[in-house]
């Protein structure tokens, strides 16, 4: 394997430590972080997401709840729960997890959430504080797979990033977080004419399509850093968008799927819902 492999895992480790610490600091000062998780229905996918962010939230001392909500909640039901949990002083993360069913609007809901409490950054205010360059609460997929590119040491001023996918949750503020670091952004999506002219570019590839092994070899530039943040299901195993086993050969630095940005996405989550619950001693 030419490429060096970015393990979430590790790196995820590393912060969960340094998280761990913060919190216990935080609660000697009688504060505990709480995140609220809201799971509206039976999403197989979705109860191991929060079963996830339940047991980091147990590695660092947070405080965490599960509000279990039917697949038949109306909208009015899951805007009255997060109301609740905006005003409950426990609580300094809310997080929806999605996808709703499809009677709810998610939009809706989302805006409901205060910004402050926002651990997941897809408020529209914490949206556009990113792109306006203000401090705000930053999604934490894209912010998890930045960290990770930083962690390979490479100096991003001037590179070109391309990145894959054009979701307000990851390709959007993935490419404005690029933007910060000074590189020069490339977004791509489905309508975008001859992918691989663009990719083959990238000195920083970011996948966030939602197609199994959607980036390969041919598409990669030698040495390039490959982040693979698809979460694909082929035949009851996890694979992402980029085809790992020949990619590996061509990139510099690649992310695994499962154990790369997912793990880290996660460790974001607590890493947001730790700042949130310091802001309340600010
Ligand atoms: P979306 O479906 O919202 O966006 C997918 C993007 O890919 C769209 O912008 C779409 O373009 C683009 N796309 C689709 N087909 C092509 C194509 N043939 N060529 C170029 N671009 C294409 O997905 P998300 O952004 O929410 O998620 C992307 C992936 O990341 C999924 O696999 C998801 O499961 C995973 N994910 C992983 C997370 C993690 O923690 N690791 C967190 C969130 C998501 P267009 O806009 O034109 O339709």
């Amino acid at each position: 394997m030419a490429a060096q492999l970015l393990d979430g895992k590790v790196m995820s480790d590393a912060l969960r430590a340094e998280i761990a610490e913060k919190v216990a600091a935080l609660k000697a000062k009688g504060v505990t972080p709480g995140l609220a998780v809201i799971l509206v229905g039976e999403d197989p996918a979705s109860q191991i997401y929060v079963r996830n962010k339940g047991i980091g939230c147990e590695q660092t001392g947070m405080h965490s709840v599960t509000i279990r909500m039917p697949e038949e909640t109306t909208q009015q039901e899951l805007e009255e729960q997060i109301r609740a949990l905006n005003n409950d002083p426990a609580i300094h993360g809310i997080l929806v997890q999605l996808p709703l069913p499809k009677h709810l609007d998610e939009a809706a809901a989302l805006a409901v959430i205060v910004p402050e409490k926002d651990v997941d950054g897809f408020h529209v205010q914490n949206a556009g504080k990113l792109l306006n360059g203000l401090n705000g609460v930053v999604a934490c997929t894209p912010k998890g797979a930045l960290e990770m590119i930083r962690r390979t040491g490479v100096n991003l001023s001037g590179k070109e990033a391309v990145v894959v996918g054009r979701s307000n949750i990851v390709g959007k503020p993935m490419a404005v977080l690029l933007l910060q670091e000074n590189c020069t952004v490339t977004i791509c999506h489905s309508r975008t004419a001859d992918l691989a002219a663009h990719t083959r570019r990238a000195d920083v590839l970011v996948a966030a399509v939602g197609k199994a092994k959607f980036i390969t070899a041919d598409m990669v530039k030698p040495g390039a850093i490959v982040i693979d943040v698809g979460i694909n299901r082929v035949d009851g195993k996890v694979v992402g968008d980029v085809d790992f086993d020949n990619v590996k050969e061509v990139a510099g630095w690649i992310t695994p799927v499962p154990g790369g940005v997912g793990r880290m996405t996660i460790t974001m989550l607590l890493q947001n819902t730790l700042e949130a619950a310091e802001r309340t001693l600010a």
